[in-house]
């Protein structure tokens, strides 16, 4: 890559980290949905470790901090995100119970063994869910679990745009019983699996961010870069508006053995 095409780079990642940095959440979720994932873990307690990976600013960790015990430690690859993440935690006193760290999902600073629970919204993806189940699943103890959402299709077949717009986004987007046999081959029992209601990505996710565009594309008048960005994003709403039946996310809680 040219030092040119670096900078553009570093620019796009500036821009998105910004853009996101300004939201309470950077995937889809409510606070509904974490706490039900969580009524299905019943293995902790104040000694417990939890990690949450790909926590951006931390809306779901607050969540997990209010009604689970133990000490939860967020982990993302975006600084601006983990600066944000820590000075929300001191706001709400909860500095002691949750913090985050800068790191990334595919080299986890954890000793083996160790972890009572993994969680992570909206993020494993970034690795891909089958490889990340099963390169995450050696640093829970015999008995841990995990507890992620992921994009998965709830129809055997869907139309061509919104499949070929996901084959090209996340090729390893599946249909929901092949994702439950995919953490089954990986070493975990399934202990749970429901779809994320559509208010996670309405009123949660898509909603507030209709301002954000605005103010950002007030901000960045003339920015190509910028332009393009939110028409991605405008893009990716649409779809999901018009396709929502043929997919979504899925949270996906298992045990290992
Ligand atoms: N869990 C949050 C954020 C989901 S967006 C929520 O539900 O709101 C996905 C997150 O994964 C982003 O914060 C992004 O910075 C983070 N991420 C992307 N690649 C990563 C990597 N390799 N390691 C750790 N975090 C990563």
């Amino acid at each position: 890559m040219s030092e040119k095409n670096t900078s553009i780079h570093e620019f796009d990642f500036k821009l998105i980290c910004e853009y996101f940095s300004g939201l309470k959440r950077q995937g889809p979720g409510s606070p509904e949905v974490t706490i039900k994932a969580l009524s299905f873990i019943d293995n902790l307690t104040s000694e417990s470790h939890i990690v949450d990976i790909g926590c951006g600013t931390g809306g779901q960790t607050e969540v997990i901090a209010y009604h689970a015990p133990g000490h939860i430690m967020g982990i993302d690859l975006f600084p601006v995100f983990i600066e944000l993440f820590n000075s929300n935690a001191d706001k709400l006193h909860l500095q002691d119970r949750i913090n985050g760290i800068v790191g990334s999902m595919d080299s986890l600073p954890f000793q083996y063994e160790k972890l009572d629970l993994i969680w992570s919204e909206g993020a494993i993806y970034n690795v891909g869910f089958e490889h990340g189940l099963n390169e995450w699943r050696m640093f829970l103890k015999t008995g841990g679990y995990v507890a992620v959402s992921e994009a998965s299709w709830f129809t055997e077949e869907r139309p061509v745009e919104i499949d070929e717009y996901w084959k090209d986004a996340y090729p390893e987007i599946d249909t929901i019983p092949n994702k439950v046999a995919q953490m089954q081959k990986a070493g975990y029992i399934l202990i749970a699996a429901f779809v994320l209601p559509e208010n996670c990505w309405t009123e949660h996710f898509y909603n507030p961010q209709v301002s954000a565009q605005k103010n950002f594309l007030k901000k960045y008048t003339g920015n190509k870069t910028a332009e393009e960005f939110i028409a991605h994003e405008r893009r990716e709403a649409e779809l999901y508006y018009q396709y929502k039946e043929f997919y979504g996310y899925v949270f996906y809680i298992g045990k290992k053995i």
